[in-house]
């Protein structure tokens, strides 16, 4: 069902415009030239049609039509390009943002429709530079103070405003601190519909954009498509799409957008902007095992806490990060932010070393990036000996030691290995060389 309202212009005059204006919390009734119009502040709330003057604004309800994204919609001009929301909080512009923009640019090919990047901060060249190296068609900029520090309400109607003036078919956002605040917002905003966290995107056979994420406890991939509304929004995990090379590319054009009208109007940014950032202190490094060039991972196969010293002692050595699967957590044996997998971090480590893991889909969903898997396992037939490229099987009591005695003399572990163990290599196995 889809539902919108209706004025009925002949009965309009000023006189009832302003009425509705004031009356209207969100500020969604402007009046331009001589006529009334709904912006995107509208939520739908009802108001207007049951406090406002009579017959004046209808409530209207029909049946929803797929939108035809096939190419010929999009020649039309009514929504095309894959759009990517840059995210640069407090300046810093993510490298998630890279990643989506070599995923829009691949879609957008098999699309024949442009690529578009919305960026919104203050002072912003040093990131223009940045982000017209990795050659969007358009990269659109909203450069003022407003923008110095991330904010919901005022980076949703950057967003908002970009959405309205170019009509993208789909929004690409990272699933960063700021874009899981905005993604919702923005999605609120145009009532449509957002799918968090894909691992990966398509374009299905009549062009839309096939949204693809683990579900029901991993066991299956969703593919979520957004028939009926535009933009097609999702956000996308840093670290699951490749970098595109940079190249000094001079065919992006660079649009300095005004600020939108909604915070250029001191009343209406005051109505609309609902926080105040005071001041913004630097969080703490902690962990970051998205970071990480090398990780260990320790699951179930480890009998006890204890024996983590043991492991410690091969990752000093690796100069590797420790990381762990979700019953470790849950025993308390490591902090929340050193879990890879579905409900934990995604990583892509040069080096991943797994020990006592079994490769459950939730755990795998996490770490299919790593150039370079070993695994130290009993059990053959386990999933992640499917996935790693050098295998060790035999009990992690006995490589372990064996492994740490013989790195410090080693250079590439895999080459000799510990005699106590069978190593299974895929042909395309890197050398593991010590660190
Ligand atoms: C909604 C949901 C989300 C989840 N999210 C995550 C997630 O993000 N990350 C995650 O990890 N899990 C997650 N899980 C849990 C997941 O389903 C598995 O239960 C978990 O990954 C298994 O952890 P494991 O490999 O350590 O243990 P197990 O599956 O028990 O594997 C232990 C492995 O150790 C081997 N082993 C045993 N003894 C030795 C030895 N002496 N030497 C060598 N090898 C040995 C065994 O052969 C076995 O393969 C999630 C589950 C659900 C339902």
């Amino acid at each position: 069902m889809n539902e919108r309202l209706i004025i009925n212009h002949n009965v309009m005059n000023q006189q009832v415009a302003q009425a509705l204006i004031r009356l209207c919390p969100f500020s969604a009734f402007e009046w331009q030239d001589e006529q009334l119009a709904i912006n995107t502040n509208c939520r739908l709330c009802g108001i207007c049609v049951r406090k406002g003057p009579e017959g004046v604004i209808t409530w209207c309800q029909d049946n929803e039509e797929a939108i035809d994204s096939s190419l010929d919609q999009a020649a039309s001009g009514q929504w095309q390009g894959v759009a990517v929301l840059a995210d640069t909080m407090e300046g810093y512009l993510h490298p998630v943002t890279f990643e989506l923009i070599g995923k829009a640019r691949q879609l957008a090919k098999q699309l024949d429709q442009p690529v578009y990047v919305m960026m919104a901060g203050y002072q912003l060249q040093q990131q223009i530079q940045q982000l017209k190296n990795v050659a969007p068609d358009r990269l659109h900029v909203y450069d003022d103070p407003i923008f110095r520090h991330f904010q919901t309400d005022t980076y949703t109607e950057a967003a908002a405003a970009f959405i309205q003036s170019v009509k993208p078919a789909a929004m690409l956002i990272g699933a960063t601190q700021a874009g899981r605040m905005l993604a919702p917002a923005i999605a609120a905003r145009f009532r449509t519909g957002l799918t968090a966290d894909c691992t990966a995107l398509e374009i299905s056979q009549e062009g839309g954009l096939v949204q693809i994420r683990p579900a029901f406890g991993g066991n299956i991939m969703a593919r979520i498509l957004t028939r009926h509304n535009r933009p097609q929004l999702c956000t996308v995990r840093y670290k699951i799409f490749p970098a595109p090379v940079q190249e000094d590319d001079d065919t992006c054009q660079v649009v300095q957008e005004a600020l939108p009208k909604v915070l250029a109007d001191q009343q209406q940014r005051a109505k609309h902007v609902r926080s105040q950032v005071l001041s913004v202190s630097e969080k703490p490094k902690g962990i970051d095992l998205t970071e990480a060039e090398a990780i260990i991972a320790v699951g179930r196969g480890l009998r006890s806490r204890k024996d983590l010293d043991m492991v410690q002692q091969l990752a000093d050595l690796l100069k590797a990060e420790m990381a762990c699967t979700r019953p470790l957590i849950e025993n308390g044996w490591f902090d929340p932010r050193r879990q890879i997998g579905l409900s934990g971090r995604t990583v892509s480590p040069d080096l991943l070393i797994t020990i006592g893991v079994s490769g459950s889909v939730q755990f795998m969903a996490g770490m299919k990036g790593a150039k370079s898997i070993m695994t130290v396992n009993t059990d053959p037939e386990a999933p992640i000996c499917g996935l790693a490229h050098h295998v060790f099987v035999g009990d992690l009591y006995d490589i372990i030691p064996s492994l740490i005695s013989q790195i410090k003399n080693m250079q590439d572990i895999t080459q000799g290995g510990p005699e106590i163990c069978q190593i299974q290599r895929r042909p395309e196995a890197l050398p593991l060389q010590k660190t």
